[in-house]
Parts: C-alpha cells; structure tokens; sequence
C-alpha cells in the first residue's frame, strides 16, 4: 500500500486514545459478563417516537433528496431565533450552517480558523476528540490546563502564555467530562484574551440545555465577541438525537459563507428527513429539552446524596452536562487503576480522568446515564471500593 498522509495516521498523535477501559467493559459484555456501563455520553431513552414520527412524514413525503447545503432555511431561521431569544445578540439564517452533529462542526471550525502549523488552543481536561480534531487540520493541538484546585475553570493569564502563534481558542461549557459550567468571571477573562491577542474563540456547547445550576452564558453575546466567536450546537444531547447527526454552527455571515463552501466540498449537507425531524424538535420548545434532561438533574441530586455519605470520594461542583467528575486521589491510585480496578472487581465501568488529559488525573468521569436504583448501587459500591482501598 502506499503511504498514507500523515495528516490522517497523525491524527491520534501515537498515544493512547483513552478509551481503553471502555473497549475493556465492550468486550467483557459481549464475553456474556454483566458489566454497568457509566462511560459513554448517551441518554438511557431513544429519540422521542414524536420526532421519529416527523422524520417518517418527511422521509415519505419525499425529503430524501439532496437538501440544500448550508440547512433548509426554515431549520437555520429555527436556530438562529433560538440563540437570539436565548443570547440577545441578533442572529439571522445568514449567521447558521447545518452540519451532520456537533463533531464535524468542530472539524469545520478548526478548518476555517486554524492555519496549517499555526497553535490551536484547547482546555484540558478536554472532550476525547479535541487534540485529534485540532490535529486533523493540520493545527499544532496545543493544551491549557485548567487544574482540579480551580475548580476545572480556565484562568486568562494561563491562556495568555500560550497565544503567541495561536489563532484559535476552543472552550466548553457546560463542560464534558468534568460538568463545570463557566462563570461569567472565567468568561469575561476568556473573552480579553481573545480580543488582546486577535484569537478566534470556537464555544462548544451541545450541552447548552443540560444547567442543574445557575445559568449557561454563551460568550458569543459578551461585548464585541460575535465576530470572533463560533458557536457550536447540536441536537444530540438536547434531544437524545445522537444518531441522527446533526448540529450546526452559529458566526459571523463571512465566516459561514466559507464554511458552506467548506461543506459543499465535503459533507454535502445533512439529509433532508433529519433537519425537518430537528426542526419539529426545536418547535417543540423548552418543554421538551427540559423533559430529556431532567434524569441527569435527578440523578446528579442522587449522587450529591451518596457522596454526603462518606468522605473518601470528592465531587467536583458539576453544575451541567450528563456527567460527573469525582475525585479519588485519597485512595492513592490514578484514575486508569482505579477505573481498571474496578471494572475488574466489581463489573463497573467508569472513565479515567488521565482519558480527558493531564488536569484530570487522579479523577473519575461517571456517566449518569442509566436508570436511577442500578446508577445509585454503582455509585455506593464505587465509594465503598474506595473506601476499603483507604482501610
Ligand atoms: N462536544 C462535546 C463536548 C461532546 O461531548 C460531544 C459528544 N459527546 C460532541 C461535541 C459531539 O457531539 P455530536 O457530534 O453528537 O453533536
């Protein structure tokens, strides 16, 4: 075979990909061992039938063709009523593309913001495909640590040593995997930043509608920040719809302008079937989001509880996203050996913080999302395995 472009074989940097615990849990299941799984990011519940319904009426209705590019316009005016009502800052059809989920609107955006060896900054700890994306552009994927001490929340002048030669930031919030929603303060810092040294800020914030606490600002609507802000969104966790691919991005007219060139060289559009079924989604309103989110709000209640019952594990203040971030470093081990420990003494499988980046070791990312009796028994047989690790 001939070579392959490093761009592609570089793409995971020849380290681990950190989901080795996980393939571990995958192969245990499909060897017939029972194993509860609190790794991935997917909801418990399908999609909706009612949105099924929509796509069904659409598909038959003859939506299967090619669908225009940039989104059908009724799904990219949707969108941007919605981040107008939500943000205040005027938005239009003209600020939104369509694209197949939140991924490869990360993709784009890096694309579009990020030249070819110039440093691309991300948070650690980060979502697993943040340094492969960066590198898949061709970007020098450069870390910013935001450590445990701070409460995982960026801090400017750490952002600010590393902007010579960068050209992009990219944040998210409410975060995955630690559940931190950035304050207003760690945003404003963010936001000088990116105005002092003329960096494009790239929002990831498919968990926008997933707040157990406060409120989620979008830095798009701090002063002066639209134009040098894309905003990533997503109908897969808001609406359970993870497998229908399909998200968007929210920018500057002259930014998604590009990006539809972007898209009609590479994905071509999302189906037609699938933006009428987000669309319908969307009409359906807050009530709905609410609806799906709220096991996560409950079972994020019922891990406080359990937590409160002893005082070996440590729960970061997770006040959004499906997850969230524990702390197990008074047991003495890492994350990876607590969490392979544990799948193998007790068939319960979580992440290792070290999957997310340097600022997580010593943590676990537990994913709230199976039903409530089984997720509280794992969660009181994690803090007991950690506590008889103490003894
Ligand atoms: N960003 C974050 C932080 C995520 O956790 C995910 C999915 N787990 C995505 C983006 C991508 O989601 P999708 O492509 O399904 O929209």
């Amino acid at each position: 075979m001939p070579a392959l472009s490093p761009t592609l074989t570089e793409i995971t940097g020849g380290g681990s990909d950190g989901w080795e615990v996980f393939m571990r849990a995958r192969e245990m299941i499909a060897a017939g061992t029972p194993v509860t799984e609190l790794t991935i990011g997917e909801h418990d519940i399908r999609t909706d039938p009612i949105i099924l319904d929509a796509m069904h009426v659409s598909a038959c209705g003859g939506h299967t063709g090619y669908a225009m590019v940039p989104g059908i316009a009724a799904l990219r005016r949707e969108v941007a009523q919605r981040v107008q009502e939500r943000t205040g800052v005027p938005t239009g059809p003209e600020n939104v593309m369509i694209t197949p989920g939140g991924q490869s609107a990360l993709f784009a955006s890096h694309l579009a913001t990020c030249p070819k060896g110039k440093k691309a900054l991300f948070i650690d700890p980060y979502y697993a495909t943040y340094p492969g994306t960066l590198r898949a552009v061709g970007a020098i994927a450069t870390p910013i640590e935001a450590d445990a001490k701070g409460g995982f929340q960026p801090r400017a002048a750490d952002i600010e040593v590393q902007a010579e030669g960068a050209t992009s930031l990219l944040i998210n919030s409410p975060n995955n995997p630690t559940g931190v929603v950035y304050t207003r303060n760690t945003l404003d810092g963010i936001a000088e930043v990116c105005k002092r040294r003329d960096l494009w800020l790239i929002s990831d914030e498919v968990y926008d509608t997933q707040i157990w606490e406060g409120v989620h600002i979008s830095p798009r609507a701090l002063p002066d920040m639209a134009e040098r802000t894309l905003v990533i969104g997503s109908m897969s966790k808001s609406h359970a719809m993870t497998g229908s691919r399909v998200g968007w991005i929210v920018g500057p007219r002259t930014a998604i302008e590009h990006l539809i060139n972007l898209a009609t060289h590479t994905t071509y559009g999302v189906a037609g079937f699938v933006q009428d079924a987000a669309l319908f989604a969307l009409e359906q309103g807050p009530a709905l989001e609410a609806e799906i989110a709220a096991p996560f709000k409950r079972r994020r209640a019922l891990t406080v509880n359990i937590l409160a019952e002893q005082n070996v594990v440590k729960m970061i203040s997770a006040d959004g996203a499906m997850y969230v971030m524990l702390d197990i470093r008074a047991t003495g081990l890492s994350g990876e050996a607590f969490a392979n420990r544990l799948l193998d003494e007790h068939h319960i499988a979580v992440m290792p913080g070290e999957s997310f980046g340097r600022a997580a070791a010593g943590h676990l990312r537990v994913a709230m999302t199976i039903e409530d009796t089984a997720y509280a028994a794992a969660l009181r047989a994690l803090c007991a395995f950690a506590a008889a690790l103490c003894e």
